[in-house]
């Protein structure tokens, strides 16, 4: 276990006439070998949630725990910031350096390292997302493109050296190419460096082809949490609030009414490739 949330709720403006609770009653528990797809409609309170996990906003009650430190203890609030990176909407709103490379390195050369260790660090945060370092260093963020101002803008918060990485819609507003690019990084980051991902999308089909395991949000709280294939089952527990499936699986399960025994609990169009061809295969035989 990584972090953990006990009882928390939320409440915006307390005592005010724009009081609203935000979050309703929280227990979490993320795991270090997670990566969670985190979906709701706007307004359910993933924001909230997410900027908890890294204490930037406090529980108005109950607790969050971050690697055994509660977030309520500002003395250790660096040390929290440090574990847990939040790469907000749009985080490329964020860069300001005239260099990328000043840019990536305004987190790290803050935790009083050595220049040696932040230029090690800045290198290396670069080139995980995807980026040649030489090419790059000297580039102002703002000739890029949107996918790759954005990749800097996620450097900056790997340079950090995260164990945890919570990611809002980093998708958003990115034409196809940007967002494969930025999807495939964010998988690597988990398999090969073996960070914790939080991920909040609206896309059914990035959560299917990447996540393990799937929270849903419901005004302020968690209506259903479990292994993303058990998730995307309950297709009428998802409708009820609003939610959908991948469009592959409601193919499956339209194909599978009309009376053609295939499995319709495939959540990725690979998987649903290889299906169909034993469906066929099976036709042919028989
Ligand atoms: P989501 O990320 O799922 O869209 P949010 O966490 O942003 O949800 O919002 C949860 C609820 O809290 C919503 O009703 C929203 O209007 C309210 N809210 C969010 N931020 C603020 C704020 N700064 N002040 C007051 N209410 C807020």
């Amino acid at each position: 276990m990584i972090i953990r949330l006990e009882n928390v709720n939320y409440i915006y403006n307390p005592n005010t006439p724009f009081e609203k609770k935000a979050l309703d009653n929280i227990n979490l528990t993320i795991d270090e070998t997670d990566f969670i797809g985190l979906i709701g409609h706007t307004g359910s309170g993933k924001s909230t949630l997410v900027q908890h996990l890294n204490g930037l906003i406090r529980p108005t009650s109950g607790r969050v725990l971050v690697d055994g430190i509660d977030t309520k203890d500002t003395g250790n609030l660096l040390k929290v910031r440090q574990k847990v990176g939040l790469v907000f909407q749009y985080p490329e709103h964020q860069l300001f350096e005239e260099t990328i490379y000043k840019d990536v390195a305004f987190g790290p050369s803050n935790l009083g390292l050595s220049q040696d260790e932040v230029h090690e660090r800045v290198k290396t945060a670069i080139e995980l997302v995807g980026l040649d370092f030489e090419k790059v260093k000297d580039r102002s963020p703002f000739e890029l493109s949107g996918g790759q101002k954005r990749r800097v803008a996620i450097a900056g918060v790997l340079a950090m050296k995260p164990r945890v990485l919570v990611l809002d819609e980093p998708t958003a507003g990115l034409d196809p190419k940007g967002r494969d690019q930025i999807l495939g990084r964010i998988k690597k980051l988990y398999e090969e460096k073996n960070i914790t991902i939080i991920l909040v999308s609206h896309s059914m089909e990035d959560i299917a082809k990447l996540v393990n395991r799937i929270v849903v949000m419901h005004r302020g709280k968690i209506v259903m949490d479990g292994k993303t294939k058990e998730v995307f089952k309950q297709v009428e527990k998802l409708e009820e609030i609003g939610l959908g499936i991948p469009q592959i699986t409601n193919f499956m399960r339209k194909f599978k009414e009309k009376g053609h025994p295939v499995d319709d609990t495939v959540i990725t169009v690979e998987e649903a490739k290889m299906e169909l061809i034993r469906f066929l295969r099976s036709k042919e035989n028989a």
